[in-house]
């Protein structure tokens, strides 16, 4: 028997950006379906996954918006950050130039969200260590300097996927509620 009578307490819009093949895609499939494929293709149409998770005994609803192949500045519309109370902030830890550009996302970011958003940064593939070419410290650093949440994840291994996306919705809730 399922439980259809599940009372939602809140949902909350949370927005994936960042450049392409960065793991966007396979970070929701592993959060909300715990999958996860290594020949993924690029993202047709703008979707969104929900997972309902608990929180201070309610029951928050994850929205999570994924992009739509559109991984160019100005290419995201407005209508993907319009609600949107958290942002993850995507780059790839073995591209350096993914993590060089998170500047330009978080500016797009700041230029078309609410002005309290809540936004974390995540340095993905943590699993591919030995081709590492932005370490921990450098992206501690810039989301200390910026007031981003910041975690490193692997959605191959499931590192970290479900702490990330745990610590977003706490923080939103602490804000809303
Ligand atoms: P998106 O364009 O940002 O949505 O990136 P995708 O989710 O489509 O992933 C791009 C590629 O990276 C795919 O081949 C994925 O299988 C791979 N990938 C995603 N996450 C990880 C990860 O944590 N570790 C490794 N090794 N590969 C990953
Ligand atoms: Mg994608």
């Amino acid at each position: 028997h399922g439980d259809f009578s599940q009372k939602i307490d809140y949902v909350f819009k949370i927005v994936l950006i960042g450049d392409s093949a960065v793991g966007k895609s396979q970070l929701l499939a592993r959060f909300s379906r715990n999958e996860f494929s290594l020949d993924s293709k690029a993202t047709i149409g703008v979707e969104f996954q929900t997972k309902t998770m608990v929180i201070d005994h309610k029951n928050v609803k994850a929205q999570i918006w994924d992009t739509a192949g559109q991984e160019r500045y100005r290419a995201v519309t407005s209508a993907y950050y319009r609600g949107a109370v958290g942002a993850m902030l995507v780059y790839d830890i073995t591209k350096r130039q993914s993590f060089d550009h998170i500047a330009r996302w978080l500016e797009e970011l700041r230029g078309h969200a609410d002005n309290n958003i809540v936004i974390m940064l995540i340095g993905n593939k943590s699993d591919l260590d030995s081709t590492r070419e932005v370490s921990t410290e450098d992206a501690k650093e810039f989301a200390e300097r910026e007031g981003l949440f910041f975690m490193e994840t692997s959605a191959l291994e499931a590192t970290n996927v479900e702490p990330a996306f745990l610590t977003i919705l706490t923080e939103i809730y602490r804000t809303v509620s």
